[in-house]
């Protein structure tokens, strides 16, 4: 529930910005994409503002059709930290997007600490660190955080609950995020989620075109290094969980992408039995894990548990440290599958 005073404060706060930014979390995938555009398109689009984006690191070249539409200003902090330095000491009002707390942006969280704007969170995550934020949006019961910058733009008074009166290329951003949060309305769909996507498909929105640059267009290696892993790596334990370690000479063999494996933790979990599908993948030295559960098992405990990490409780991620946890990454799958059987058995007296 968003409450009308909140938004007409940030209604405020945006009528006296001059320069409005858009943050989003570290590895950004599809919601945070679709809102980050989407509330800087808003500001420039309605409400005439100098608004810009800033990424902690880059958005795989699966998502990039997102931006495609977004201001002409996306600024990569890893690439480029003297300009989202610059941009962040002028910024009056910066939305803070699809996280809880400034940790989740990484390499990005001190220059937004000394950011001197006011700091407005939209975000669905649990434990919002409300502290850090001047305005929180914080909403567990929606699909995405372009879920609730939805419902938060519709209750702007120039738009006044008409999804007609969105720039199309804001409301396209929104169902995108929601799309993908929702992996095609197969999760966390509530609702709220049912009732976006029906005015946005109203007020016009290409659904068709969204899906099919989000599932129709994938590379053949994708599908190729999917093969692999499904017949090779996929490892199914008696206690209910899928775990698959994806080492960098997977990646190598099949020449992927930054980010084309996303998806991939998924699959497992379409398996009857399986209730907890663990995905790490080697990256510069350490392993970064996604966790994907059925409902009654919560990822998001195991991750924070084993794998420095949290999110929902269905979809988490976290990561795997060389040499903290483990002596080499070859230790990773031996490692996950000792905490995933622990975990099934303490928590849930799964003792296979
Ligand atoms: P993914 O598996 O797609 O990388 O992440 C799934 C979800 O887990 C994200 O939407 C985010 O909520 C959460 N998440 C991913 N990595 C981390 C992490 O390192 N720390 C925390 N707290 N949450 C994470
Ligand atoms: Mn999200």
């Amino acid at each position: 529930m968003i409450e009308r005073e909140n938004a007409l404060l940030l209604s405020k706060w945006i009528d006296s910005a001059g320069i409005i930014t858009a943050v989003c979390h570290a590895r950004p995938d599809g919601d945070a994409a679709g809102c980050v555009v989407a509330a800087s398109l808003y500001a420039a689009l309605c409400r005439g503002k100098d608004a810009a984006i800033i990424l902690p690191d880059a958005a795989p070249a699966s998502i990039q059709f997102i931006f495609a539409h977004g201001p002409s200003a996306v600024i990569n902090a890893l690439a480029d930290p003297l300009e989202a330095g610059a941009r962040l000491r002028s910024t009056d009002l910066l939305f803070c997007l699809d996280f809880n707390t400034l940790s989740r942006t990484e390499g990005l969280e001190a220059a937004l600490r000394s950011c001197p704007g006011r700091k407005v969170l939209v975000d669905h995550h649990q434990a919002p660190a409300i502290e850090e934020f001047d305005l929180c949006f914080s909403d567990t019961e929606v699909s995405s955080a372009c879920e609730l910058l939805y419902n938060l733009l519709m209750q702007m008074p120039d738009i006044g609950g008409d999804p007609s009166r969105l720039p199309s290329a804001v409301a396209t951003a929104l169902m995108c995020g929601m799309t993908t949060d929702t992996n095609n309305f197969a999760n966390s769909v509530f609702p709220g989620t049912l009732r976006m996507a029906s005015e946005l498909l109203a007020a016009g929105v290409d659904r068709g075109d969204i899906i099919d640059k989000l599932y129709f267009s994938e590379r053949p290696n994708r599908i190729a290094a999917q093969g692999e892993m499904l017949s090779c790596k996929m490892k199914l334990l008696p206690c209910g969980v899928a775990v698959t370690v994806l080492d960098k000479s997977f990646y190598e063999r099949h020449a992927l992408l930054d980010g084309e494996t996303e998806g991939f933790v998924n699959i497992p979990l379409t398996i009857k039995d399986i209730k907890l599908s663990i995905l790490a993948r080697e990256e510069d030295g350490r392993l970064r894990v996604s966790l994907r559960s059925k409902k009654g098992v919560s990822a998001r405990e195991l991750a924070a548990r084993s794998f420095h990490g949290g999110g929902h409780e269905q979809a988490s991620g976290g990561k795997i440290l060389v040499p903290d946890d483990i002596a080499s990454p070859s230790s990773a799958q031996a490692y996950i599958e000792e905490v995933a059987a622990r975990f099934m058995r303490e928590k849930y007296a799964i003792e296979k």
